[in-house]
């Protein structure tokens, strides 16, 4: 049976040179490379930048299939290979000369009156307010009543997705091997009429996050996915949890989380 690597590609120029360099060679050593998802290929391949990276986990419904990043876009924090390296890339790939590394996934549940709906974030969930308005919600956590929020948000973010949003808001970066997940406000209101929690909160990954909009009359503003907008009329609840599933990315240089850090954010 031909052995397959499904590839993700922004379509930029140069995204598209890497894609058929890398065709070939992959046919060399005889894969099949192509942009047509298969559930059995090997690998999945994602050349762009984070964004590519992020929408490529989205549309593969979070593969379990390994990813690994070629980068062809600005920033790059989850694509580790440059783009002028894909041959040796391949090679390395073909004598598994990699390390195996798990992103932590958020999963968010939406209850409204009549439905709900989950979402999985690669970086984080965000609720904030769609206009310039003030949201207030009541958060709990573990079914105890830890604040009631008032503010422009509130950032969930995954350890791998802490210095994306999370790390502009004012949280901290989390090592993305640590096994919880970060609240951090975005503009909270400290006055002798509320009481939000000012600072980031890290918890472990069983922790139960429950959100209750305080004014019936009100709704969250927004949710983003990723900073993917989800909008919905009447929400009751928000649950937000660690999942149980992650994605596997695979890395070449076992160094290569700490000199991503030195490089991108120091
Ligand atoms: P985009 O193209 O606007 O990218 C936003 C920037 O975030 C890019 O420079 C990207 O490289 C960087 N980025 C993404 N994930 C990262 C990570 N885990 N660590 C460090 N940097 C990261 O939008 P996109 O590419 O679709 O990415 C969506 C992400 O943009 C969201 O998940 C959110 O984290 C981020 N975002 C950041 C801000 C902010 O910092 N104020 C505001 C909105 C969205």
């Amino acid at each position: 049976m031909t052995k397959k690597i499904n590839i993700f590609s922004n379509h930029y120029d140069i995204s598209e040179k890497v894609t058929e360099r890398l065709i070939q060679e992959f046919k060399l050593h005889g894969y099949e490379a192509n942009e047509n998802f298969s559930p059995d290929a090997d690998y999945n391949v994602v050349i762009g930048g984070d964004g590519t990276f992020i929408k490529a986990c989205h549309d593969s419904d979070f593969s379990d299939i390994p990813f690994i990043g070629i980068n062809t876009g600005h920033l790059g924090f989850y694509q580790e290979v440059p783009a002028n390296n894909v041959e040796l890339m391949v090679s390395r790939l073909i004598n598994k000369e990699y390390q195996v590394q798990d992103i932590k996934l958020i999963d968010c549940s939406v209850f409204t009156e009549e439905n709900s709906y989950n979402f999985l974030s690669v970086n984080e969930i965000v609720l904030k307010a769609k206009y310039t308005n003030i949201i207030h919600f009541n958060m709990y956590v573990n079914d105890i009543l830890l604040q009631s929020f008032a503010g422009d948000g509130v950032i969930f973010s995954t350890p791998s997705g802490s210095t994306a949003y999370n790390l502009s808001a004012g949280g901290a970066m989390l090592y993305q091997a640590l096994d919880g997940f970060q609240i951090t406000p975005m503009a909270p209101i400290r006055s002798s009429l509320f009481r939000s929690l000012d600072k980031s909160l890290v918890v472990p990954s069983n922790t139960q996050i429950k959100l209750i909009t305080r004014k019936r009359e009100e709704t969250f503003s927004s949710l983003g996915v990723d900073g993917m907008l989800q909008e919905f009329e009447d929400i009751n609840y928000i649950n937000i949890t660690m999942s149980d599933k992650t994605i596997k990315k695979l890395v070449f240089d076992e160094n290569w989380y700490w000199k991503n850090i030195k490089e991108k954010f120091i």
